[in-house]
């Protein structure tokens, strides 16, 4: 198995991991082997073959299986369509902003903590 990613670290994208998903992923990785390819871009999947761009070159790996992970996307929030409902709306957790369940359970905590 390999993991390829773009940036120069993994879990670096975007938020900040959890602290134990930070610890526990690279042992795990490295307890089953698994080869971590970083500052490695996907530019395509040709004929089995994944196509990698590292400084400017390319390189291939052979694939049977590739798994697309490459972040999360905020959905359309539902605030518009609920205004004038009668009723005060709060939007808290990811349907605000991706980020973590703690920060969704912060969010719970202060909105029910002041109604
Ligand atoms: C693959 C993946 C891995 C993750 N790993 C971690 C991790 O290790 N640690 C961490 O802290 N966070 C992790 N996260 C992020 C974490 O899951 C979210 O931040 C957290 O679940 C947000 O909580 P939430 O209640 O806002 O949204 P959700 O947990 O997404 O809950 C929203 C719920 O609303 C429901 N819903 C949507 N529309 C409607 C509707 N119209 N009516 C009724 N119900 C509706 C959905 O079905 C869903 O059940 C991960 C996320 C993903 C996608």
């Amino acid at each position: 198995m390999t993991v390829v990613e773009t940036l120069p670290k993994i879990l670096s994208a975007g938020i900040p991991s959890p602290i134990p998903n930070g610890q526990m992923i690279p042992d795990l990785f490295e307890h089953h082997h698994v080869t971590v390819l970083e500052n490695h871009r996907l530019s395509s999947v040709e004929n089995g073959r994944v196509i990698l761009e590292n400084e400017g070159q390319k390189k291939a790996l052979d694939a049977d299986s590739i798994v697309i992970a490459v972040g999360f996307r905020l959905a359309p929030s539902m605030r518009a369509e609920l205004q004038g409902c009668g009723a005060v709306v709060y939007e808290i957790g990811d349907g605000q902003k991706v980020s973590t369940i703690l920060h969704a359970v912060w969010e719970g905590y202060e909105v029910g903590n002041n109604i």
